[in-house]
């Protein structure tokens, strides 16, 4: 199909220093737990991207000394010559796409624990991190030899990325990393010249990019990606105030080739990554809308906002707004978001849906992974592919019982290797569980894990799709005629308070009452009745606190309850947790944490305190010594209780079959299997994924065990790991 014309400023090329970009397509930094660990997954992950359209491809932020370790996030980092080679295939593997490599220089000052090296970071002001407050982080004062020290390691950074072959150098100037520190009052308490005004707290950063466009500037682009507003009051940075200031007295130097721009601060590193469920499309709008105007239009300007639709990037290109769209999460659910556009294949775009579920991962020091893209991460250890698929010599007649979320993927990978797919839900639509959670208050983005997947099934002429057919029993299924089957039959919340705090039902919280319900029970339309309501969140993630805030808009008053040591604890992971809070603050939503429900009768919630019994450990007679246990509770009145404790798989249907086993060589039948929820319950990130991998892997020898990948680490005695003795690197700064 043809570009719709439209879309056609999209594609220009635009020029920043010394190069080109072949579109406004610029994959912004964003980390992904690969660093320099794992070449191979970096280099093929980004090159994936590359192939997909992006016309600027960054690292995530890039240590550029041992000082700067935030070990164990598996940052990239650029100390040595063997970072030089590991990075250098990520660059060379994103030329042959013709798209430009970028690595963003970063050193977090005060926030760089040194768990790994133990050296000690400097900073501004000798202080303790506020992003890792519990973690005893601080770091030494800079002396005027030490700043000199920090632009020579900058530098000498700068160099070995030269070497490794990329094409510009981004400073990292967000995430209250150094030059933030020598910017920000909070973190600058210097009487010296470089602290007190805006001029003097601005010049750590404009001699660290003047030395940089001295020393690489020829060969390549120098940018900064600088954050406008902090978004914490008038005491931090306001876009309006040092933000556009700071912006001014840089941009007066004329050594920034190009700004790539964002908003939020290191500790809630959450208002840049905004989830959906509090932000929506371009919200950093009004905090970066004015800078272009001050750098003048012949250095380029990149704004960030979730964009997914082709309209709004163009919007926000003609409003003036910036020159460049950047994305890091749209670009890491479609790779091919730029080449989808280019070839007017707009509706199949695999659009972000803004869970933050690959943030999380980040956020819990693993490797980044996708919601609605399962093959992100495994471009080169599985060698999947977004777009291709191998075919099959020989396609297969399968089944796919239940089109949630993972039967959905899993026939729709099965049919573009080539097989003919049956996929038959109980229910009159697709989707599954999600159909409910798209309803969730916050949550209707939620909705394009569906709507992607009904996009392809319809695409696609080897997938039959039955919709409200009921339940399949084993006969139907052992009749069907199939020769293969995987069931996807998806989970439930448990319906009598089974969750992790005890691994026991709670005794009178039976979802049969009609005062006990459970999510599934309220988007069916079950009414909660009398005005005091609890939720009972075992589960910590989205759906506790959607049911409080959808109990509280109507009405109610509503306490969350939970075993966790803090409300929404998955959401810590997410960055979603402390808007989570400021909603329930503004909403009235109580709640109280380290606690749980021992039975539920008569409207009384009766709870006991998860540390309840005694720290010391007693001889407690006969032999036995222990803590002295507490059956201590406390009373709360309860009108209605809403039970989000644990899910529990829909698998009998499976069990059945198993039990069954002996009939299916009869049925012609090569194997029965399990994917996504069915088999077990997790977070709808990993149902997907499994129900890819089945599909990748419906004709291995057994299905249900996942093929091994390719793990990359160092081989203790290859001829390139280190030796006892070895001599150690020299020093490069002095
Ligand atoms: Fe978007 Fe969620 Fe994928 Fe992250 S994990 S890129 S937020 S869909």
């Amino acid at each position: 199909m043809a570009r719709n014309p439209k879309h056609d400023i999209l594609f220009e090329p635009i020029s920043f220093g010394p190069k080109t970009m072949r579109n406004r397509f610029w994959q912004s930094a964003h980390c992904t737990g690969y660093g320099v660990e794992k070449p191979g997954t970096q280099a093929y992950f980004r090159a994936m991207k590359a192939e997909g359209g992006w016309a600027a491809i960054c690292t995530e932020a890039c240590s550029i000394h041992p000082e700067a370790d935030e070990y164990p996030w598996d940052l990239a980092r650029l100390w040595d010559e063997g970072d030089v080679i590991n990075l250098g295939k990520m660059c060379d593997e994103v030329h042959k796409h013709g798209t430009l490599a970028g690595v963003q220089l970063t050193y977090n000052g005060l926030h760089s624990p040194g768990l790994e090296s133990r050296e000690i970071p400097r900073a501004p002001t000798s202080l303790p991190s506020n992003v890792f407050s519990d973690r005893n982080v601080y770091a030494a004062e800079a002396s005027h030899d030490d700043i000199k020290r920090f632009i020579e390691m900058y530098c000498l950074a700068a160099e070995r990325a030269v070497r490794a072959g990329f094409d510009y150098v981004e400073v990292s100037g967000g995430d209250s990393c150094l030059p933030m520190q020598f910017l920000e009052t909070r973190y600058n308490h210097r009487t010296d010249k470089y602290g007190g005004s805006l001029e003097n707290r601005s010049r750590f950063y404009i001699e660290l990019m003047t030395a940089l466009k001295q020393r690489v500037g020829d060969e390549v682009a120098v940018t900064t990606r600088f954050e406008t507003d902090t978004i914490n009051g008038d005491h931090r940075i306001q876009h309006h105030e040092d933000g556009l200031g700071f912006v001014e007295l840089m941009a007066k130097e004329g050594v920034v080739d190009l700004w790539a721009l964002k908003i939020g601060d290191y500790e809630e590193w959450g208002e840049d990554a905004g989830s959906s469920r509090f932000r929506k499309t371009n919200w950093m709008r009004p905090f970066v809308k004015d800078v272009k105007a001050i750098v003048g239009k012949d250095i380029p300007v990149v704004s960030n906002g979730r964009f997914t639709s082709p309209d709004d990037m163009v919007e926000a290109i003609n409003s003036g707004q910036c020159d460049i769209i950047g994305a890091a999460r749209p670009s890491i659910a479609d790779p091919f978001l730029p080449n989808k556009i280019s070839e007017g294949r707009t509706d199949e775009i695999r659009e972000c849906i803004g869970c933050n579920m690959c943030v999380s991962r980040m956020q819990q020091q693993a490797l980044l992974y996708c919601t609605q893209n399962a093959t992100a991460g495994e471009e080169y250890r599985r060698s999947w592919h977004p777009e291709k698929f191998d075919k099959v010599k020989e396609p297969s007649e399968i089944l796919v019982v239940g089109a949630g979320p993972a039967g959905m993927e899993c026939a729709i990978v099965m049919a573009k290797r080539g097989h003919n797919v049956h996929l038959r839900e109980a229910d009159s639509e697709l989707g599954g569980h999600w159909k409910d959670v798209a309803r969730f208050p916050r949550c209707s983005e939620y909705g394009r894990v569906i709507t992607y997947r009904q996009t392809q099934l319809n695409m696609l002429k080897n997938v039959e799709v039955h919709l409200g057919v009921g339940k399949m029993s084993a006969d139907d299924v052992l009749e069907y005629g199939a020769d293969k089957v995987v069931i996807a039959t998806g989970a439930h919340w448990s319906t009598q308070g089974m969750g992790a705090e005890s691994h026991r039902t709670i005794p009178g919280a039976d979802a049969s009452k009609p005062n006990v319900l459970t999510p599934e029970q309220i988007m069916a339309g079950k009414k909660i009745p009398g005005k005091k309501v609890v939720v009972l969140d075992g589960d910590g993630h989205f759906t506790g606190i959607s049911m409080a805030e959808l109990a509280v808009d109507l009405g109610k008053e509503v306490t969350l309850i939970t075993n966790h040591a803090d409300i929404v604890q998955f959401t810590q992971f997410t960055m979603e947790m402390a808007n989570n809070k400021r909603m329930m603050n503004e909403k009235g939503i109580k709640h109280r944490v380290n606690y749980w429900a021992d039975s539920y009768e008569d409207n009384q919630l009766n709870l006991f305190y998860t540390y309840r019994d005694t720290s010391d450990l007693f001889d407690l007679g006969d032999d036995k010594w222990g803590r002295k246990m507490s059956d201590t509770t406390e009373p709360m009145e309860c009108d209605a209780l809403i039970i989000v404790t644990s899910r529990v798989s829909n698998d009998s249907l499976y069990r059945e079959l198993v039990e069954r086993k002996s009939e299916w060589e009869e049925e012609d039948i090569e194997g029965i299997y399990q994917t996504g929820d069915c088999y077990v319950p997790r977070h709808l990130m990993n149902a997907i994924w499994d129900g890819h991998r089945m599909g990748r892997e419906i004709d291995s020898p057994h299905p249900q065990y996942p093929l091994p990948y390719i793990r990359e680490r160092q081989i203790w005695g290859h001829e390139t790991y280190p030796k006892l003795g070895d001599e150690r690197p020299k020093v490069e700064v002095d």
